[in-house]
């Protein structure tokens, strides 16, 4: 590993001024994402501010919904009855990763500026764009089974690994930001993360030193009809070849409200309102949910080894919306 500086944060404003005035500067949160790409010299910085201490790990109801601190750890908020009750796609899907242990030490905020899994990104002998750009990419003509098959570009086919936002993302979530001029400013979950384009170094649309102090979601009433559903190699402590955020709210046998989100199929979460548009005013069937599924991955773009996606993501959503119908919150 190569040495940096380190500091611990004891305000926020703090932590962004340090961050903000040094390109190579990072903040660390729970570190199971950093440190090992710093082991590996993937990553690099020259400094790292660690935001641990910060005040931001409290959830709380809001008029509007509900407010989850950046550095609350993924099992607290996974186990936090607000959560439970209303949100339990969101307890649903932290749940699905990593392990408890690591779900222990991961923040919130961290989890959603994990980086991809391509192994190419993590084998610094291998050309990759993301990780080094302009060097190429050893996916696109390498191995590719768990990569990309929407929204790819020719620089960059990895996917977003991570869980918790496909739920944020069905959830109407927002992220909460500390600017580097000291004001808050919001994202929806849906234009945080990016699609690689030109630009595959780019995560999302953070800029450097913003801090991400809470994730706000909306009243909804998706909590008696929602489901996440990962497939995987591994039964457990595995990414997602495929995930499916699923919720629902029907009257009757009617679907009112449909989400359909798609995990580990490109750079970003992928919602479906291809697939929401045909479940939407028809009968919650499996003939319904089967249309749903067909016009969601109608338009996919399968790489050399991964077009088994195509039919598992099909299956996936038919069964997620199928428990979705079945499930209640917790
Ligand atoms: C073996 C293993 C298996 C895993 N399996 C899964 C899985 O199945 N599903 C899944 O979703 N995840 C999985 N993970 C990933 C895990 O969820 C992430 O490593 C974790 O959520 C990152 O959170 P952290 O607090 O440790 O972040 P850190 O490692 O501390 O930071 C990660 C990045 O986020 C930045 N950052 C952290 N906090 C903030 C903030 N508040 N504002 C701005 N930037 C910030 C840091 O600068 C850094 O760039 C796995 C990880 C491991 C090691
Ligand atoms: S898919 Fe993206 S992360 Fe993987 S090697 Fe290509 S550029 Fe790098």
């Amino acid at each position: 590993m190569q040495s940096f500086k380190y500091s611990s944060a004891t305000d926020a404003a703090s932590a962004v001024g340090t961050v903000s005035a040094n390109q190579t500067a990072k903040f660390l949160a729970g570190g199971t994402n950093l440190i090992d790409l710093m082991k590996e010299y993937v990553e690099r910085p020259s400094e790292l501010v660690d935001i641990s201490g910060l005040n931001l790990a409290e959830i709380r109801s809001t008029s509007n919904g509900i407010s989850i601190g950046a550095l609350a750890k993924n099992t607290d908020t996974a186990n936090h009855p607000l959560i439970r009750q209303n949100y339990p796609l969101l307890s649903m899907a932290i749940l699905a990763g990593a392990s408890a242990q690591l779900r222990n030490m991961a923040t919130n905020g961290g989890n959603l500026m994990q980086r991809t899994r391509c192994q190419y990104f993590y084998d610094i002998a291998m050309p990759c764009n993301k990780r080094e750009p302009g060097s190429g990419c050893g996916a696109l003509e390498g191995l590719n089974r768990i990569h990309a098959i929407f929204g790819y570009s020719d620089k960059c086919v990895a996917t977003y690994p991570g869980d918790m936002a496909n739920a944020l993302y069905a959830l109407d979530a927002v992220v909460r930001i500390r600017g580097t001029n000291g004001q808050e400013r919001t994202i929806p979950l849906q234009d945080f993360h990016r699609l690689p384009g030109n630009t595959p170094e780019k995560d999302n649309n953070l800029q450097h030193g913003e801090l991400i102090v809470a994730i706000e979601m909306p009243k909804n009433n998706f909590a008696n009809k929602s489901y996440y559903l990962k497939v995987r190699d591994r039964a457990s402590y595995a990414f997602a070849l495929l995930a499916v955020a699923a919720a629902l709210e029907t009257s009757g046998n009617t679907i009112k409200q449909a989400r359909v989100v798609l995990g580990s199929v490109a750079h970003k979460p992928w919602r479906s309102p291809e697939a929401e548009r045909v479940l939407i005013g028809k009968p919650a069937t499996e003939t319904t949910f089967q249309a749903a599924a067909e016009a969601a991955l109608k338009d996919a773009k399968p790489l050399e080894h991964n077009g088994y996606k195509v039919e598992l993501g099909k299956r996936a959503i038919v069964l997620a919306l199928q428990q979705a119908m079945t499930s209640g919150a917790a």
